[in-house]
């Protein structure tokens, strides 16, 4: 067997199309177009690649995209007002804060700083609360571009499928076990004491659907992989000059029935779930505001 490719790269375009007359519509009927700003603090090398690619997306899905800049030594309560500011400003409906973030600021509880309703990446505790119950409108970009990818296969049925995710980070692992639960997916969830414990290839070989979330290149033994799973790797790793994804691919797609490649698999699908969020928000606030 040689695995279908889940081809993210496909899929964003399509839902980047929708996303793009939904706001011609959305500027059409309230004459305004929805805004994304996005604070950097310091100049790390790592977000200037992400910063580029939203503010093309944005750009080009017609979306206002400003980027805000504070100093690298910036205080923590600095970000704070910085978030404020734009959590008051009616005409943002997005913020996001760019990662990572230097050392005197911890990641982990800015995103509560953000007004849920402008929490485009869906990582303020409100938003990730409403996931448990199954009422989110916004959802965690990369554990929603999994979801999508998933959903693309028309063949799949995910009612009592066995899936096995690898990585419980709060980005990915968390909020897609959930996510799954929610679709009646029995879910079992890998992370570094199983590795630990020596029990991951025994998890991973069990998984009808494995999605694998950590960032360690071939991590995943392509022997490990069930016969005719479906296969998403999240993992981006530089190696030799080249990206590679968690899973040992060519091994994988022998035995797996889909698989995502990496680059091009999840990648291009967050940034465009992270825009149809945006719309979603705009929405929210426009029935709130009028
Ligand atoms: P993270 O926060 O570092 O989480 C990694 C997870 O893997 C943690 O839960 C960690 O457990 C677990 N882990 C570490 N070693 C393990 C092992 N040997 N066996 C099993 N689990 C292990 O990373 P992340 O932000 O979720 O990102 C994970 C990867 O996905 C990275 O390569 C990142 O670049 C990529 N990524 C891609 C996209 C995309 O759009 N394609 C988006 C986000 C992230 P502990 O926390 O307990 O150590």
């Amino acid at each position: 067997m040689s695995a279908r490719l889940l081809e993210g790269k496909l899929l964003a375009a399509d839902i980047k199309a929708g996303i793009k007359s939904g706001v011609e519509s959305l500027r059409a009927r309230y004459n305004v177009s929805p805004k994304l700003v996005s604070i950097q603090v310091g100049e790390n090398p790592a977000s200037a690649v992400y910063i580029r690619s939203q503010k093309k997306n944005a750009e080009g899905l017609g979306i206002e995209y400003r980027l805000e800049r504070l100093d690298e030594g910036s205080p923590r309560q600095a970000l704070i007002e910085a978030i404020d500011k734009l959590n008051k400003d009616r005409t943002v409906n997005g913020i996001m804060v760019q990662m990572p973030l230097p050392p005197q600021i911890e990641a982990g509880f800015i995103s509560r700083y953000i007004s849920p309703l402008k929490d485009i990446e869906a990582m303020h505790p409100q938003n990730m609360g409403e996931i448990v119950f199954g009422n989110a409108k916004v959802l965690p970009c990369t554990a929603a571009a999994c979801m999508e990818l998933l959903n693309s296969i028309d063949s799949l049925d995910l009612y009592g499928k066995e899936a096995v995710i690898v990585g419980h980070s709060e980005i990915v692992g968390k909020p897609l076990a959930l996510l799954l639960l929610n679709k009646f997916v029995t879910t079992t969830v890998c992370h570094i004491a199983t590795g630990e414990r020596g029990s991951l290839p025994e998890f991973v070989k069990k998984a009808e659907i494995l999605i694998v979330a950590v960032g360690r290149a071939g991590l995943i033994k392509g022997e490990w992989i069930k016969e005719g799973a479906i296969v998403i790797d999240v993992g981006i790793n530089r190696v030799d000059g080249r990206l590679i994804g968690d899973v040992e691919f060519e091994k994988a797609q022998e035995r797996a029935s889909y698989i995502t490649p990496v680059p091009g698999g999840v990648g291009p699908l967050t940034v465009a779930m992270l825009m149809k969020n945006l719309v979603e928000a705009f929405k929210l606030q426009q029935q709130l505001y009028t």
